[in-house]
């Protein structure tokens, strides 16, 4: 009888452990061979945006660093010839997905790398798993962006998000930035529900460290009073619902942006989609959304399973409506009054991907004012400046070699963004072809049905409104 049931429980052990050996194996999505790095580029025009522009060079890329730049010789053969290199676009904020065996973290880089981003800032990580992800691609072990990270949002209790970092008192504020700073992170991510006490200890802490505070600005903590050194989305100046936002409040702000040389990262772009959520089957149905699994479009991305949208009336939609109009006045106002401007999408927030949407970035960045020169630079060597890497977002020999291969100029018109042909990122060289091909690998792998079934199936056990 025992006998009996010891061999029943190894046998049902063993099928379960060849089911979910099967299962792995299913669900993981097609490899992709990362290439080595290195790489010579001939008879190219290099154009650093609001810089420099010189014709016929060759670039060579060795280790991950640019090593020469010179007038190509005529014996040289043409790899390039009628190209235009391009540093690479940096997307100020974005967040990771969950890194797990679907392997959506590569997906991202992919798709970052196809749009010509090839460094990306996370500003807040939910699941802890941005720094190792990171290794692996600077190891090549996976396809990506560098990554500059915050680690996790720094809040108050209870926090907005879960996965926060809960931060109570100015004493554990000090401990857990200094923490952070071992751990290797580029910055520190505040949000909402910090008391002013503990943010000031976050931005002593940070201070000392020489990371940069980046993030919202708490509610009921003045603009000036909270003093970041990038603001996400505008918060603290235009606030949700707001109609009247006045000359004075305004001239204010940009005053206290120049004199405490505070930057902002407006996310255009996420005004933008956020007001559409009111619509959501039919963001849904874009095909743009296709390009990642279905459980973000149904699951992630539902207003039922974020709790900002959740609750709201159609007259809390309607106001939001107006968001995106008023959030482009006030940064087109802060871009004239000589005010650090920022590229970032918020990438996983709804409806926002990797990549294609830093593009609809930089064009909200056009109707605010900027000419596409203007607006290169912004995304590329400013970007660097402000993540404390002068020399990322530059073409000179020593740079990280982070470079966009374009037939056309996309500095005279950013229509040329689409004729983007190869991409260099961290001295490896990418054809754009070959990752368009990876993407549609990974495309019918996740649509397949056993994959969409079953993280669909997996979805609506997270989630309620999973179908
Ligand atoms: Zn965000």
């Amino acid at each position: 009888m025992l006998g009996r049931a010891i061999r029943a429980v190894l046998v049902s052990g063993i099928a379960l452990l060849l089911l979910g050996g099967w299962l792995r194996f299913e669900l993981q999505p097609p490899e992709f061979d990362v290439p080595e790095r290195g790489a010579v580029l001939t008879h190219v025009t290099v154009v650093e945006p609001d810089r420099r522009r010189l014709d016929d060079q060759t670039i060579r890329i060795d280790g991950g660093r640019i090593v020469s730049i010179e007038p190509s010789k005529a014996s040289e053969v043409g790899s390039g010839t009628g190209r235009y290199v391009l540093p690479g676009l940096v997307d100020m904020h974005v967040h990771h997905p969950p890194d797990t065996i679907l392997g959506d973290v590569e997906l991202f880089g992919m798709l970052f790398l196809a749009h010509g981003v090839t460094a990306v800032r996370d500003t807040g990580n939910f699941d802890g798993a941005v720094m190792e992800s990171r290794r692996s691609i600077r190891r090549g072990e996976a396809v990506g962006p560098r990554t500059f990270a915050c680690g996790p949002i720094l809040d108050g209790a209870p926090p907005f998000w879960p996965g926060s970092r809960v931060v109570e008192t100015p004493a554990e504020a000090q401990r857990v930035v200094r923490e952070l700073a071992r751990d290797g992170v580029d910055c520190i991510k505040v949000y909402e529900r910090l008391t002013v006490e503990v943010l000031d200890a976050v931005r002593d802490a940070a201070g000392q460290a020489d990371l940069p505070v980046v993030g919202h600005v708490p509610a009921g903590i003045g603009f000036r009073e909270a003093r970041l050194d990038d603001v996400q989305h505008l918060t603290g100046i235009l606030e949700e619902g707001q109609t009247e936002l006045t000359d004075a409040r305004l001239r204010s702000v940009i005053t206290a942006s120049a004199v405490l040389d505070i930057a902002h990262t407006p996310t255009l772009v996420t005004w933008e989609r956020t007001s559409k959520l009111s619509d959501y089957p039919r963001l849904r149905a874009d095909p743009a959304a296709r390009v990642l699994p279905r459980y973000f479009r149904d699951v992630l991305w539902h207003p039922q399973n974020d709790p900002r949208f959740r609750d709201r009336t159609a007259e809390d939609w309607a106001g939001l409506g107006e968001a995106p109009e008023n959030a482009r006045r006030v940064a087109g106002r802060l871009h004239e009054g000589g005010v650090q401007l920022l590229l970032g999408t918020d990438t996983m927030a709804p409806f926002l991907f990797p990549g294609s949407s830093l593009h609809e970035e930089m064009r909200e960045f056009e109707r605010i004012g900027l000419d596409p020169e203007e607006i290169w630079a912004t995304a590329t060597w400013r970007a660097g400046e402000a993540l404390g890497e002068p020399d990322l977002g530059r073409i000179v020999s020593g740079a990280p070699a982070d470079l966009l291969i374009f037939r056309e100029d996309p500095t005279r018109d950013l229509g040329a963004l689409e004729t983007l042909e190869a991409v260099v990122a961290d001295g490896r060289f990418y054809p754009v072809a070959l990752l368009e091909e990876a993407l549609a690998r990974r495309r019918v792998h996740f649509e397949g049905a056993l994959v969409d079934g079953l993280t669909m199936w997996a979805a609506g056990w997270v989630s309620p409104s999973g179908s």
